[in-house]
């Protein structure tokens, strides 16, 4: 079992210093994707005239806006930083960079695909484009803090964590969160990618993760360890699937997700596809004609 963390103690809008260099702000956006809001974090002192750079300002919403800028004010926002393109994260970066005149920093959004007919992820934000295309590796530093760019694909394919160096934390965006796991929804989304990049986050060895939404994972290994676990066994339960003469994705979902409310099914079906992907392309499983959503997929 994955040990979920409990639900932050917060308020809307009002910023909690979370750690010696970390301040959080939740926007008011609960839903089944965003868990409590989107905590958007300040890093840097809450000191006048300290530089402080800015995480995921999150949806647009003038509120939010408002109460980011009056928690930063007497400070200088030397740049903003977006996790991935998601329209729970990145919309409020442009109108909070130009509010604030500082540069956002991002990986290069994804080339439009068709969009999956099921509402199991947040829209994308369109219009984004950041004045600074991250890859990974990059880091920018301000009054005591280096935020390293830390590419993590996988939950987006342009998703980019951020570690902070000082206190050996990251700003793990929806890559990894404390209170769910993690949409996997091709065709942006990739499994192969994202359990690379799960791995990536393990050895480095981090002794906080900060996600978007919820509280902090504060004993990150026994958490990644039990994450990573349930991918692998939701994999493993899949090839039992085709072994058992199931063939397709829709046959295969209520009996993989018969704990479930059959509603998310059409959502769980996505992941499902993911890991068909993933095993696809690990030469573990032959899809006819091609790995879709539709396919027919047996075991190699
Ligand atoms: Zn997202």
């Amino acid at each position: 079992m994955i040990p979920f963390v409990a639900r932050p103690e917060f308020e809307y809008g009002r910023p909690d210093r979370v750690s010696p260099l970390i301040r959080r702000v939740v926007a008011n956006n609960p839903g089944p994707f965003t868990f409590t809001g989107t905590g958007t974090y300040i890093v840097g002192r809450d000191a006048p005239g300290a530089a402080v750079a800015v995480i995921d300002p999150g949806p647009l919403d003038e509120a939010h806006l408002a109460a980011l800028l009056s928690a930063v004010e007497g400070q200088t926002v030397s740049h903003v930083l977006v996790t991935h393109t998601h329209a729970d994260h990145a919309p409020l970066a442009r109108p909070f960079a130009s509010a604030v005149g500082a540069p956002v920093l991002a990986a290069r959004p994804p080339v439009r695909t068709i969009h999956a007919s099921q509402p199991v992820e947040e829209a994308e934000d369109e219009t984004f484009a950041p004045d600074v295309t991250l890859s990974g590796g990059e880091a920018v530093a301000g009054d005591g803090w280096t935020l390293e760019a830390f590419a993590t694909a996988g939950h987006a394919s342009n998703h980019m964590a951020f570690v902070l160096v000082e206190e050996n934390a990251l700003f793990s965006g929806d890559h990894v969160m404390g209170w769910s796991t993690t949409v996997v929804a091709p065709p942006d989304g990739d499994m192969t990618a994202y359990m690379a990049s799960l791995d990536a986050v393990i050895a480095r060895g981090f002794t906080t993760l900060w996600p978007t939404h919820g509280a902090p994972i504060t004993d990150p290994q026994p958490f990644l360890a039990a994450y990573r676990a349930h991918r692998l066994d939701r994999e493993a339960q899949i090839l039992v699937r085709l072994a058992a003469g199931d063939r397709t994705i829709r046959e295969m979902t209520p009996t993989l997700y018969a704990a479930v409310d059959s509603r998310l099914w059409p959502a769980a079906s996505l992941s499902v596809w993911a890991h068909l992907i993933a095993l696809a392309k690990a030469g573990r499983v032959v899809a006819d004609p091609a790995p879709t959503l539709e396919a027919a997929y047996r075991v190699v």
